[in-house]
C-alpha cells in the first residue's frame, strides 16, 4: 500500500526508482585486546583491508574527472601509505589492539601531526579520517562512508548530504534526493537544483525508508510516495524529454526589462549558464573554488580561476561576489573553528577585519581577471550590515579600479537601512537564502524549521520592498540572487516589489522567463500587494497562484 510523506520542495521534477540509503557514520571501534595467537591474523586482515580500500579508490579516481579525480587519487595514496599501516601494525603487535582500533589510533596520531604543521598539509587530516573510516568499514563489514555507488539508477535517501557528497553526485544515476534534514536554502538544496536532480528535503518519515524499496518523489510539490502504484512510477521514470527554451532577454508582458541571470560557482556552471541562454551572471560564488583549502590561494591561482568563468561571458555582466566564508561554508584560512553561533559570527565581509589582506588580494585578482577578459564585471560583498561597511568596501574596490561595487542585501539591517546603504553602493542583490534565515531566526540548515524558511513569508517580502524603495531613492538597481529567484510563481511578485534582475540556477531560467512574459508590470504590482496582504506564506503563494492560474496552467507549472 502506498504511503505519502511530505517535505520541503527544493528542486523540481518527478522521479521514481529504488531507494539507496546513505550509510550511517562508521562507529569508533572499542578498545579490546587480542590474544597472542590472534595477532598475526589481525596484521594480515589489516593489510588486506588497506589494499582493498586503496584499489577501490584508485579505480574510482581513474573513472572520475577534475577535482573529484584529484581528491580520490590523494585519498588512495593515503590508504597505501606504509607509515600509516606500519604504525597500526605496531599497535597490533605491541598493544595487541584489534586491527580496527589500531588503524583508528594510528590515524588519529597522524592527523594531529598534520594539523600541527598547518596549511596546506593540515587539509589532509580530513582525507586521512576518510581513509581510516573506509578501512574500519572494510574490517568490520559495514558500508563505507559517502554516497553509495550501486550499478543502477537510484533515489538517494539520507539524513542530509555533506557539500562534498553532493558535489560528486552524477545526475545520470541519481534520479532524485530525499533527505530528512536540510532546509530549502541549504547547500544540498542549492546543488541539487543546479544539477537538475529532483529533491525534497526535511521529509518527515524519510528515516524509515528502506534500501531497495521503490519511491516516487515530486520535487516541485514536496511529496514522496513509498511504494507508488506501478503506472505512476513508470510515468515519472520517463524523464522530461523536452524543455522550454529561454531566448536570452527577460521582460514582462509590457516590455519592462528584467535581466535573467545565472548563479555560477565554477567553469562548468558557467557553461551550463551559457547553454541555458543566461544574460550574464548575477552571482559568482567565488568561495566555491576554494572550499576545503587550508591556505589562501595565490593571487595568480585566483586570477586563473576567475578568468575561467569570465571568459565565457564576453560582453556580458558578471557579478563577482567576494569570499563568503563562514557558517555553512567554512574556509580555514579566514574563519575560526569553535564560534558558538557561526551564522552570526565572523563570516562574509566581516572576515575582512580579521584578515584585510585576503580581501585586498582577492580584489587584486578580480581586477587582473577583469583586465584580461571582456566581461562587464561588477563586484559585491556578502553579509553587509551597515552603511559604514558598504562605504569601506566600495572604497577598497575603487583602489583596485573596480568601479561598479555593490552589496548583498541578506541581513535584515541592510534592508531596513537601504537608503543609507545605497548612498554608497552602486547596486544591490538580495540574498534571500540568508535574508530568510536571519528574518525568521531560523537556521537554513535545519529541516525541522523548513516551514519558516519560505521566501513567501510576508516579513521577508516586506524587507524586499524596503530594500527596493531605499535603492530607488538613489536610482540604484536591485536584483535577487537567492533561491527565491528560481521560483517562477514568485518572480512576478518580486518584480512588482521593484526587483529588476533575477539570478538563478540555469535550469530555472526558461520557466521564470515564460511566466514574466505573460504578466505585465501593473499586474506584477497587484500580485505583490496580494502577497504582502497575506498573513502567512502558504496563503500568499495560494493567492498569487490563484490570480495567475491560467498562465501557470498553460505553462504546466
Ligand atoms: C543568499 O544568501 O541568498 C545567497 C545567495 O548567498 P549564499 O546562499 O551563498 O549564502
Ligand atoms: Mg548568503
Amino acid at each position: 500500500m502506498s504511503t505519502t510523506l511530505t517535505g520541503a520542495p527544493v528542486s523540481p521534477g518527478r522521479a521514481a526508482g529504488p531507494a539507496v540509503t546513505m550509510p550511517a557514520p562508521v562507529p569508533e571501534p572499542r578498545t579490546s585486546r587480542l590474544s597472542t595467537t590472534e595477532v598475526d591474523g589481525a596484521v594480515e586482515r589489516l593489510g588486506l583491508a588497506a589494499r582493498a580500500v586503496r584499489d577501490e579508490l584508485t579505480e574510482r579516481a581513474a573513472a572520475a574527472t577534475g577535482t573529484a579525480a584529484d581528491l580520490l587519487a590523494v585519498t588512495a595514496a593515503m590508504a597505501a601509505d606504509p607509515a600509516l599501516t606500519a604504525d597500526a601494525e605496531r599497535r597490533i603487535r605491541v598493544d595487541r589492539l584489534t586491527p580496527e582500533r589500531a588503524i583508528w589510533d594510528a590515524s588519529r596520531g597522524m592527523a594531529r601531526q598534520l594539523e600541527k604543521i598547518g596549511p596546506p598539509l593540515s587539509e589532509r587530516a580530513r582525507d586521512l579520517r576518510d581513509v581510516r573510516d573506509r578501512i574500519v568499514a572494510e574490517l568490520i563489514g559495514v558500508r563505507p562512508p559517502g554516497v553509495p555507488r550501486p550499478d543502477h539508477p537510484f533515489v538517494l535517501v539520507g539524513d542530509d548530504l555533506a557539500p562534498a557528497d553532493t558535489a560528486t553526485l552524477d545526475p545520470a544515476v541519481v534520479l532524485g534526493i530525499v533527505t530528512s534534514g536540510g532546509g530549502p536554502t541549504s547547500h544540498t538544496a542549492i546543488l541539487a537544483r543546479a544539477l537538475g536532480i529532483p529533491a525534497v528535503v526535511a521529509v518527515r518519515g524519510a528515516a524509515d525508508i528502506d534500501d531497495g524499496e521503490t519511491i516516487l518523489l515530486d520535487g516541485g510539490a514536496g511529496v514522496v510516495v513509498r511504494d507508488p502504484d506501478p503506472a505512476t512510477a513508470a510515468a515519472a521514470q520517463q524523464r522530461e524529454a523536452t524543455r522550454r527554451a529561454f531566448d536570452g532577454s527577460g521582460r514582462t508582458a509590457d516590455g519592462t526589462r528584467v535581466e535573467l541571470l545565472a548563479n555560477v560557482a565554477d567553469p562548468a556552471g558557467a557553461q551550463a549558464a551559457i547553454e541555458a541562454g543566461a544574460e550574464g551572471v548575477g552571482l559568482f560564488r567565488t568561495e566555491f573554488s576554494f572550499l576545503g583549502r587550508g591556505a589562501e590561494p595565490a593571487v595568480s591561482e585566483q586570477v586563473a580561476a576567475y578568468r575561467r568563468v569570465l571568459s565565457a561571458f564576453g560582453g556580458r555582466k558578471v557579478v563577482v561576489r567576494t569570499l563568503d566564508a563562514g557558517a555553512d561554508k567554512p574556509l580555514p584560512f579566514v574563519t575560526a573553528d569553535g564560534e558558538p553561533n557561526p551564522a552570526l559570527g565572523v563570516r562574509g565581509i566581516r572576515t575582512a577585519d580579521r584578515r584585510p589582506g585576503v580581501l585586498d588580494r582577492q580584489l587584486q585578482a578580480i581586477a587582473a581577471a577583469t583586465e584580461a577578459e571582456n566581461a562587464h564585471v561588477w563586484v559585491m560583498a556578502p553579509m553587509i550590515s551597515t552603511a559604514g561597511e558598504t562605504a569601506d568596501f566600495v572604497a577598497a574596490c575603487a583602489r583596485h579600479g573596480l568601479n561598479t561595487a555593490g552589496v548583498m542585501i541578506e541581513v535584515p539591517a541592510a534592508a531596513l537601512r537601504a537608503e543609507s546603504i545605497f548612498a554608497h553602493a552602486a547596486f544591490g542583490s538580495l540574498g534571500t537564502n540568508d535574508l530568510i534565515q536571519y528574518t525568521m531566526a531560523s537556521d537554513r540548515m535545519l529541516g525541522e524549521l523548513a516551514g519558516l524558511q519560505s521566501p513567501w513569508q510576508p516579513a521577508v517580502l516586506d524587507l524586499v520592498r524596503l530594500a527596493c524603495e531605499g535603492a530607488a531613492v538613489h536610482d540604484r538597481p536591485v536584483g535577487v540572487c537567492g533561491e527565491a529567484a528560481a521560483d517562477a510563481t514568485l518572480a512576478p511578485v518580486l518584480v512588482g516589489l521593484g526587483v529588476r534582475s533575477l539570478s538563478m540556477t540555469p535550469r530555472a531560467l526558461a520557466d521564470v522567463a515564460a511566466v514574466l512574459q505573460r504578466v505585465d508590470l501593473d499586474r506584477c504590482r497587484e500580485l505583490a500587494d496580494l502577497a504582502l496582504g497575506s498573513d502567512d506564506p502558504i496563503a500568499a503563494r495560494r493567492a498569487v497562484r490563484d490570480a495567475i492560474r491560467p498562465v501557470l496552467t498553460d505553462l504546466g507549472l
